[in-house]
């Protein structure tokens, strides 16, 4: 505890008590009046009791959603909401250290990293405020001219459901929120049950900087209850959703009753390819924290760890030195990289694979066990290495979402690229080479989303990601992200 009373540790009053959904601008209670505990991960504490809200609440919700889309707020100009997110962006800013103790505290990332998201949020909250033009009139050129005129007329979706993980909320809801007000949408939330603090406290931000009520609602519940009415709603016209495979396949099958638009970043498998030529110096630490970030909890790891055969030996062992240091502890400790798991559950999920990898033939080389003394309230892995997995292994075809790597050796690019692509999901991989051909050539062929070389995890809001396969479809961030959240129409006028 030496080191955790040294960080600077910013304050909350928003831990505690019992949390209410923001219906229509209004702070209330589950219909139903159900609640249920949230529990910081890295102690097993109670931190504060939620709303579990069920289809009532998003009934009312997206009835509260749908008022506000057709009132006042469809009279806002682009300049106007443009404003508005700059405040927003302002609040946000000013208020994001607590933002940063709340999502530790939720949801288990060290305070290091989430006090680092500051930049990327800010970045996507700019992003979003420039684009509130995107809801344009423009003349169409057509065959008749001097007969017909053309016009195409972007305008808002409408209703949007946005459903958000618990790995990283305090990102993902921007995903949300920064297209919902720069495109003059309305949203309803729905956080994960296992880490919904930030969305709140966020939320009471927004009515702060002047979101008018009604415009973003948040209903906390379970996936199962608030989420499956949200995605099944028939006033809802998108969905936005960022989570499991098994889940995304369930809101596609939610979302055919009104033919929802939908755009979902599911699961992955990334194969991250460190070839013989690479400078170890990078590529060690790069590939490691490529999936020890986050204590692997992110969909984009880099978990498939392909090593060329010939310096497969020297790059595991520096592999297991490398994650030796790393320190895995309560997250407000400023010293600690890995925090905990986020719940009981993702511990005993991530167990067990390690079971089934120790089962399948691969060697565990590094790490495996659940810390205990005094951890052992809280759900904490040690970074984990297998080494000689086959690709055909559980642990190197299912996403495990802990600190866990398989190394797999490869041969040449084309075993490499045989091997990358022999996977359901498509969302990133990584390359590390000191050749620009083979950097070009394999970013062409590993059938991903997002390609990351010499260098993993870069994301930028203003240009945005999304996947091949199963790991889902829609792009977020980027120019293409906003126009998901307008409709399209044509009006002809004869001028003849
Ligand atoms: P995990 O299993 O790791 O919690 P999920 O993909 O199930 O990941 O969860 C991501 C989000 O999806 C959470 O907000 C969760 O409550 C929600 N969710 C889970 N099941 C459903 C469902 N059937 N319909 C809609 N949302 C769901």
């Amino acid at each position: 505890m030496d080191a955790t009373q040294k960080i600077d540790i910013p304050r909350s009053d928003f831990i505690g008590g019992s949390k209410g959904l923001l219906i229509g601008g209004k702070w209330r209670p589950s219909a139903s009046g159900k609640e249920f505990d949230t529990v910081n991960p890295a102690t097993g504490e109670v931190i504060a009791r939620l709303a579990e809200g069920d289809k009532t609440d998003i009934d009312e919700a997206v009835a509260a959603a749908r008022r506000a889309f057709e009132g006042e707020w469809s009279r806002w100009t682009p300049y106007d909401r443009q404003r508005l997110l700059l405040r927003v962006h302002d609040v946000i800013e000013k208020n994001f250290d607590e933002l940063a103790l709340l999502e530790t505290l939720d949801m288990g990332a060290p305070l290091s990293r989430t006090k680092a998201l500051k930049t990327f949020v800010s970045q996507a909250i700019l992003f979003y405020a420039s684009q509130t033009r995107a809801a344009t009139t423009e003349s169409a050129p057509t065959s008749f001219a001097g007969q017909f005129t053309a016009l195409k007329i972007k305008a808002p979706v409408g209703v949007v459901g946005g459903i958000i993980p618990w790995n990283a909320p305090l990102v993902s809801q921007w995903w949300i929120l920064g297209p919902t007000l720069a495109t003059g949408c309305t949203a309803v939330l729905k956080p994960a049950e296992d880490a919904s603090l930030t969305a709140l406290r966020v939320a009471e931000l927004l009515l702060e900087a002047g979101v008018p009520d009604g415009v973003v609602n948040v209903v906390t519940g379970f996936g199962t209850g608030a989420g499956a009415a949200l995605a099944a709603h028939p006033d809802v016209d998108r969905v936005a959703f960022t989570g499991s495979t098994e889940t995304g396949r369930k809101i596609v099958e939610a979302s055919a009753g009104n033919m929802k638009r939908v755009q979902l970043e599911l699961g992955g498998k990334s194969p991250d390819i460190v070839f013989a030529d690479a400078d170890l110096d990078i590529a060690v630490p790069g590939a490691a924290m490529a999936v020890y970030g986050n204590s692997g909890q992110i969909c984009t790891a880099g978990t498939r760890l392909l090593v060329q055969r010939s310096i497969q030996d020297e790059f595991v062992s520096k592999l297991q030195e490398f994650s030796q240091t790393l320190r895995v502890g309560n997250g407000l400790d400023p010293l600690v990289n890995l925090g905990p798991l986020v719940s009981r559950k993702q511990l005993d999920r991530v167990l067990e694979y390690i079971d089934i990898g120790a089962r399948e033939g691969a060697s565990l080389t590094s790490g495996g066990k659940r810390l205990a003394g005094d951890l052992e309230a809280g759900y904490f892995v040690e970074p984990t290495i297998f080494a000689g997995v086959n690709n055909d292994m559980r642990i190197a075809r299912e996403e495990i979402f802990g600190p866990v790597v398989s190394v797999i050796p490869f041969d040449d690019a084309d075993d490499a690229i045989r091997i990358a692509n022999d996977t359901t999901y498509g969302l990133a991989g990584g390359i590390w080479t000191q050749s620009l051909s083979t950097a070009h050539q394999m970013s062409q062929r590993i059938k991903a989303g997002t390609i990351w070389v010499n260098c993993y995890g870069a994301l930028d809001p203003g240009v945005g990601f999304g996947g091949y396969k199963m790991s889902g479809y829609g792009w977020k961030g980027g120019p293409e992200h906003v126009n998901g959240f307008l409709y399209e129409k044509v009006v002809y006028m004869n001028i003849g």
